[in-house]
């Protein structure tokens, strides 16, 4: 008998959110700051924000590392805590989905209405 809940697993959760997208923090320590998504992992929902998330690790010199100090990395976010600043109204929004006359579908700021995807 199958566990409720079990049943596969999605691929992939749908993220409203693309790479070179400028998206802001809303929520946790880089909470505000605005930045452009670097990198999508789909399958963990995260996110790498350029100058978001920043971690600082401690290295030590190595034979192959050779100069050791601290060195600055950024960390996944999760997608959850960012939101898509539309690049037509500089403002925060949510993502609306519209469709095009050929069919597809195209992201859209809900609060201006100006497409994201050209
Ligand atoms: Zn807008």
């Amino acid at each position: 008998m199958p566990r409720p809940g079990s049943g596969p697993r999605p691929a992939g959760k749908r993220l409203s959110v693309r790479r070179d997208d400028t998206v802001l923090v809303i929520s946790g320590k880089d909470r505000g700051k605005r930045g452009k998504v670097l990198r999508v992992d789909r399958g963990r929902g995260r996110l790498v924000v350029e100058g978001v998330g920043k971690v600082y690790k401690h290295q030590k010199a190595s034979q192959k590392i050779l100069q050791g100090g601290i060195v600055e990395q950024e960390n996944a976010v999760a997608a959850c805590t960012v939101m898509v600043v539309c690049a037509a109204c500089k403002r925060a929004t949510r993502i609306g989905h519209m469709l095009t006359e050929d069919g597809g579908r195209v992201r859209r700021c809900v609060r201006c209405g100006a497409s994201l995807d050209k």
